[in-house]
This record gives C-alpha cells, structure tokens and sequence, in this order.
C-alpha cells in the first residue's frame, strides 16, 4: 500500500457528489479506465489494493462500520462477474451513445459517468457496512477486468517451509482470499497486508 492510499476515498465522494453539480467531474472516471488499463496487464489488482479511490473509501472509512460477514463465495464467481461487467458496460455504451449529437452532449456523458460512479459507490458503501468492507471488489466490473488483464502477473509467494500456520495472513486479507491454499490468486489486490504482517517472512511478492 502507497502512504497515500488511506486519503483517497475523498475523491470519489468528490465525483460522486459534486459531480451532481459539476458534471465535468464525472471524466475522472476516464483517469481511472486508463490507469487500469495501463497497469493491470503488468501488475494485476494492484490499482484496487493502492490507488482505486473506492477501494480506500470501503478499507479506510467504511471498514470502521462494518459488520465483517463473510463474503459469499458466489460473489466471487466468473458466472457471476461476467454477466455484471457485461451488463453495466453496455448500459454505459448504450446512454452514452444517446446522447451523442444532443446538447450539451459533453456535460450529459460527464453526468452518465458521475451516476455510474454514485450508484457503484452507494452499492459498494451499503454493501461494505452490511457485509464486509471489500465485498463489491469481488464482483465490481473494473475488478473483474484488472483480473481478466493481468491476474497471474506480480503475484505473491508462500514458502511453506518458513509457515507456522498462525493463520494471520489470513485474517487481515480484505478480500478474505485463502491465501496459503492455492498457488494463482487472481483476485489480490496487493495490498501488501498479509506480508507485512506475517511474522516469519512467509510471503512475498
Ligand atoms: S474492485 Fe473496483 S471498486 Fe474495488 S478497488 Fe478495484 S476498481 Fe476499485
Ligand atoms: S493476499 Fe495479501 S496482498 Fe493480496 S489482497 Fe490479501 S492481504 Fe492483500
Ligand atoms: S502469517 Fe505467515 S506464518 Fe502466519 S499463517 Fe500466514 S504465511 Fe504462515
């Protein structure tokens, strides 16, 4: 995690809100396509672990909040991820290209962005403070295609040989991964948790 991660979360509650009067505020969003897409085919997940303004909103402010339930391990499934990504990209496309030719047409796609943006916060907002404080980064379209691009890329290691099982990988991961059972684990956001607080240097990336 960068030491500016935890103060994020005010940008995205800036477009968010803002945006309402502001629309221009909403091509921030454009910032955030590119830089996924510019660092996930390298780094996999690591935009949602350290620069994704909602992703430090949920850890930071939200978490404080939150009941910490469990994450339903259907949330986490292709089957599932796909159809939303597919779903919520084609509602985008389709108003965008609505508007295309009308007045104003730049301040009406700033707006489209802006309520993209408020909806999947308030989803992920309500869903972090019922659920748990990362549950909409297990489904949430920007972090399906991060896993899509890059989700074998800068991943992290287990030397088993050093483990002593004490478990506290396990109980700090945000996206609630079971990290010393499986070898790929495409949804992490390298966040870097798990390694600083494993006690015998167990984990690395
Ligand atoms: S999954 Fe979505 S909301 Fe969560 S940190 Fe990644 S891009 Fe941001
Ligand atoms: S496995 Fe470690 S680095 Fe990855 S999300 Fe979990 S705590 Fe963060
Ligand atoms: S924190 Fe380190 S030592 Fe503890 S269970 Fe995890 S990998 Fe093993």
């Amino acid at each position: 995690m960068l030491k500016i991660t935890p103060y994020l979360g005010g940008l995205v509650l800036i477009v968010s809100i803002g945006g309402l009067w502001y629309p221009v505020l909403g091509y921030f969003m454009l910032l955030i396509f590119a830089a996924i897409f510019l660092i996930s085919p390298f780094r996999g997940r690591w935009f949602c672990g350290n620069l994704c303004p909602r992703g430090s909103l949920v850890d930071f402010w939200i978490s404080k909040i939150s009941k910490k339930k469990k994450i339903p391990v259907t949330l986490r499934s292709l089957w599932v991820r796909l159809p939303i990504f597919f779903l919520l990209m084609g509602f985008m496309g389709y108003r965008i290209a609505g508007i295309i030719g009308s007045l104003n047409t730049f301040e009406k796609i700033g707006m489209v962005f802006v309520t993209m943006c408020l909806v999947t916060t308030a989803i992920a907002v309500l869903l972090g403070s019922y659920l748990s404080p990362r549950a909409w980064c297990s489904f949430c379209p920007m972090g399906t295609a991060q896993r899509l691009l890059g989700g074998k890329r800068y991943p992290l290691k287990f030397t088993k040989e050093k483990c002593i099982n004490c478990n506290k990988c396990d109980k700090i991961c945000p996206m609630q991964l079971k990290i010393r059972e499986s070898e790929t684990k495409p949804d992490c956001i390298k966040c870097g948790r798990c390694v600083a607080v494993c006690p015998k240097d167990a984990l690395q990336f």
